[in-house]
Parts: structure tokens; sequence; C-alpha cells
């Protein structure tokens, strides 16, 4: 398959239009289509020549954006299954935040790889098995998809994008810091680096490596719980790289860049919220520059072992976090009615089609 367009930056597209015998000033316009507005064909680009469109079709495609599936949240959180080019479907999830200036925001939730090997227990997605990495490509045409659907009903866009979809960012590193790159390019969406979060399973040495390359960008690790017996049994990644590996390349990545770092933690009922559980946390993050967020967990099904804990359950955990001087806040949660957690659009539809098939 010729390769997506998408998936080039400046410097590709130079080297294209060098091999295409043509001029250099070519590959700007052609990122400005590309990156800048989001194109979805060849035609769009009306300056570019029929010589080169003609070109251009013989070397590269440009897939169409395909929404398969939408969900719609009664708070205004979107839910989209995007097609692939090869047949897989991935998520991506808008979330609309609104309030004073500061507070009047997109974000989109994107995916990283169809699917994910990583195979956390409460993860819908981790419960499919890994397909592949995405493209550089599939990566930002997540947002220029939904950018289009925005630009329909008003002239907002995508703000902020955080790596918290489909898949583990840190295991598609190249792709992912490529994307972030042409993501903040000027000609491109000009999202500032520090308007993207990528949030990790706990990938040790990779985050080592991040903590060399991008140090402006948000960082996020879902730790989820605080002792290697409890991770384990819920994050496999945990059995490879226990706590004390993970807070070790934690630290390196904060010495290095100077960077807070922001742990997640799905707080479920009767699981990990007692008191020895808060002691724990105190224990792993002493002496460091830590934000906990709350997430009140989301079952992934009715079967699912976790539970629930009550809004007033999860305010006193949080106050208790803070009386122990730890930083924390309880995350806005936001479409917990339209199958919120990742992964479980595409299972439905994958489900459905499965029916379909019998
Ligand atoms: S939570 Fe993230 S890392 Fe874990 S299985 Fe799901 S997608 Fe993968």
């Amino acid at each position: 398959m010729a390769e997506n367009l998408r998936s080039l930056d400046k410097q590709d597209m130079e080297a294209l239009m060098l091999q295409l015998g043509e001029p250099k000033f070519r590959a700007k316009q052609l990122f400005g289509w590309v990156h800048g507005k989001g194109v979805e064909s060849l035609a769009e680009m009306h300056n570019l020549g029929k010589n080169l469109l003609a070109k251009l079709e013989q070397e590269i495609t440009l897939p169409p954006y395909e929404v398969l599936a939408r969900q719609q949240s009664v708070d205004g959180t979107e839910k989209f299954l995007l097609a692939l080019e090869d047949g897989q479907a991935i998520e991506c999830v808008l979330m609309r935040y609104r309030g004073d200036n500061s507070k009047h925001r997109n974000t989109l939730c994107v995916s990283s790889q169809v699917g994910c090997a990583m195979g956390c227990t409460f993860c819908a997605t981790g419960q499919g098995g890994f397909v592949r990495n995405l493209s550089v490509g599939e990566i930002l045409g997540q947002v220029y998809a939904v950018n289009r659907y925005l630009q329909d009903e008003s002239d907002e866009r995508i703000g902020n994008i955080v790596f918290m979809g489909m898949g583990e960012p840190l295991l598609n590193f190249d792709n992912v810091l490529k994307a972030i790159n042409i993501f903040n390019d000027e000609e491109g969406l000009q999202i500032g680096i520090r308007r993207m979060t990528i949030s990790t399973c706990g990938i040790a040495p990779q985050i080592e490596r991040l903590a060399e390359q991008e140090k402006e960008i948000v960082f996020a690790v879902s730790l989820h719980a605080p002792n290697d017996e409890q991770r384990s049994e819920m994050m496999p990644v945990n059995k490879r790289y226990p706590l004390a590996v993970l807070m070790k390349a934690c630290r390196h990545y904060q010495k290095v860049t100077g960077k807070r770092i922001s742990f997640e933690y799905a707080l479920m009922k009767g699981f990990n919220d007692s008191d020895k559980h808060i002691q724990q946390l105190q224990q792993l993050l002493q002496g460091m520059d830590a934000h906990i967020n709350l997430i009140p967990v989301n079952p992934v099904d009715d079967g699912s072992p976790y539970r629930r804990p009550s809004r007033r359950e999860v305010l006193d955990f949080a106050g208790k976090l803070k009386a122990r001087g730890l930083a924390c806040s309880v995350r806005e949660e936001k479409g917990t009615d339209i199958d919120g957690a990742c992964g479980q659009l595409r299972g439905k539809v994958q489900q459905k089609k499965r029916e379909g098939q019998a």
C-alpha cells in the first residue's frame, strides 16, 4: 500500500518534491494543505497544479475520514469510531470543557495503536489484544477528522490532545513523537507542546527515552495501585517493570525535565481506597513533584470485579491525600453514559459484526 501523505513531515515532503522533480516551495504548500487545513483529498489542493497532483496520486494515498459510529453523551462528550485503510477501526473521544476563557477548550483523546498488548484488566482495549501500531498519518488523522466535524457546526477546533485512547503510546514512540511535532508545527495546527499529554502504563525504559526527547510535554503515568501485588494483578506490565523500576524512571524523567508528573489513580471501592493505600502512595511519591488524578473507576461491563466508589468516598480519599501533603484532584468525568472507557465502542461494533456474520 502506498504511504499515507499525512505521515510525512516537512523534510519528508521536501524529499518527495525533490524525487518528483518539483521545486522545494511546493513542499511548504503541500504541508499547509495536509497538516494546516487537514484536507481529505488531493482535489482540494487547488494551487498545486494538475501535473503535480497527478504525480502525487501515483505516489501516495490520502484516505478520506470515515466515521463508522458516533456516540454523544449528555455532557457533550462525543466518541468517534474511525475507519482505517486496512479495515481496522480506532476510537477517539472529544471532550468539551466549558467555562471562562482558560477553561473553554476542546480536548481530543487519541489512540496510538490498534488494540493494545498491555492487557490491563480494567480496560476493554487491553482485553481485545494488540493488532498493530498506528502510522503517523493515522494518529494525526483523528484530530483532522474531528476538526472537520467541528467546523461543520462552528468555528471551533481541537486545542488539546491527550494520548490516552487505545494503545500504549510509548510503544509506538517514534510515530507518536513525529505526530506531536507535526501538531505543533507553525504551518500545521500550532498546538502548543504543553497542550499535549502522553500517558503511559509504565514502560520504564521508554520513559527515560522520552525524558531525553521532549521536555515540555505533559507526562502522565497510570498508577492505579501503590503496591506491586495489586498493580501486577490489574496491570501485567508491572511484572516486567515493577514499581521500584517505574518510579526510578519517573524520578529520572523529573530530574532531566524539571516537570511535574501526573499519576492517574482509578479509584476502586474496596480495592485501592484504604488508609494503607494512602500511606503507600505517600511513600512512593516522597520528594517528587507529583500530582494525583483521581478517577472513579468506570467498570468495563457488569461482570467487572471493580466497583465504583460514591462521590462522597472519592472526595474523602482526596481529602486524606491532601492532608498528607499530596497534590491531587478529582478528574472531571466525561461521557460516562457512552461507554466512556477506551475500546468499548470498537468492541461493541466488532461484536455486532460477528453476530451479523453468524
Ligand atoms: S489501559 Fe491503556 S495500556 Fe492498559 S490495556 Fe488499555 S489501552 Fe493498553
